[in-house]
């Protein structure tokens, strides 16, 4: 097969973004070592960024966005995979401005893929994608940063969407008791289901933003959201706990002052799932896939189609996603 589907993004002179689904052909691909027939990709709020024209994130038009891949390697110059291989390629450039996931072909550099783990498969990877790793990465570098299940509930923002709902259910499975902010009042029972002990509203979590410092609560937090709703969560961290702040779907800005730092000994982590050295990656999938690995993912898993992509990407932009948008290439 010379010609593959893809989902493309088109930019018009009056910085129009169009979306459609075109033919394309292998030999267009950019050059790399592994060419991989795409089986499972996922929607990520970065996607819809990039299929918006994002300028952060997507500057190379027409674009085939898609920062996640699970499929099998068709071509290698790479001696660390065969075809054949099962793999994942996720992060780096892949979708940003290298034509990504949703198209039924990809070609990358062998240092963007990880071997498929024992555990995992196309499908349940994609279920995770990069929300689902991003939340195992925050778990994990929380953790080791001294976060434990009996140092008090945590706390996690953003809970439906991709990172926060993969959080709640990891969480809950590693025994902590999680504390979920929402602003779906019908989805309580979703965030309970996934195990969440106490469901908060955006207008709770955002209560006391005037004050320096709020009653120490959470013995760790998982930020999707950013803003205030952040800061208050360091606030109210208790002593020595840390915040993970991985995304910004309310503000990228943090109204922050020095007081939680300096009288409580809290920290705020940085989390990074894309630049991430490949072997932090690899170790990272590993543990999804092994200590970690969660069941009933199919819970969480939003069904889409390359037809069906647009309004999902509409729908994540608008903060309406439930769970993760899992891509069939082939349905
Ligand atoms: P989703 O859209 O799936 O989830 C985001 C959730 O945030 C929404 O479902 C909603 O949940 C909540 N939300 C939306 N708008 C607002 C708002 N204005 N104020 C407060 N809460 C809001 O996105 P993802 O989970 O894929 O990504 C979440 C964030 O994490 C994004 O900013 C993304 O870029 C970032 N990210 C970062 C990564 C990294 O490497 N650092 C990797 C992956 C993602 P609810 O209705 O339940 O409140």
């Amino acid at each position: 097969m010379a010609t593959f589907r893809a989902f493309r993004v088109e930019k018009t002179e009056d910085r129009q973004f169009p979306r459609r689904i075109v033919e394309r052909d292998t030999a267009d691909l950019p050059a790399g070592d592994l060419l991989i027939e795409v089986a499972y990709s996922s929607l990520n709020y970065k996607d819809a960024l990039s299929a918006t024209g994002n300028p952060g994130v997507t500057r190379s038009f027409p674009h085939t966005p898609g920062i996640d891949a699970a499929g099998t390697v068709l071509e290698s110059a790479s001696d660390a995979f065969a075809p054949g291989d099962a793999v994942i390629a996720s992060g780096y450039d892949l979708g940003m401005n290298t034509p990504g996931g949703f198209g039924q072909r990809i070609r990358v550099p062998a240092g963007w893929a990880v071997p498929m783990p024992a555990g995992l498969d196309a499908r349940t990877s994609m279920i995770l994608g990069t929300a689902g790793f991003t939340a195992a990465l925050s778990v994990h570098k929380l953790e080791e940063a001294g976060m434990r299940p009996d140092g008090g509930p945590v706390l996690v923002t953003g809970a439906t969407g991709g990172v926060g709902s993969v959080a709640v259910k990891l969480l809950a499975r590693l025994g902590y008791e999680v504390h979920a902010v929402t602003g779906k009042p019908s989805q309580h029972d979703f965030l309970r289901g996934l195990g969440a002990r106490e469901v908060l509203s955006r207008e709770d979590a955002g209560k006391g933003a005037e004050r320096p410092l709020l009653k120490p609560r959470w013995g760790g937090v998982i930020d999707t959201v950013g803003g205030p709703i952040l800061f208050n969560a360091v606030k109210a961290l208790r002593y020595g706990a840390s915040a993970a702040a991985c995304g910004l779907v309310a503000s990228p800005e943090i109204p922050a002052t020095v007081f939680p730092f300096i009288l409580r000994h809290v920290n705020l982590l940085g989390i990074d799932s894309v630049e991430l050295p490949l072997a932090q990656k690899a170790a990272t999938w590993e543990r999804l896939a092994g200590p970690w690995r969660l069941d009933g993912l199919d819970e969480l898993a939003v069904p889409l189609t390359l037809e069906t992509l647009s309004d999902a990407i509409d729908r994540i932009l608008a903060g309406g996603m439930v769970g993760r948008g899992l891509v069939d290439l082939n349905g």
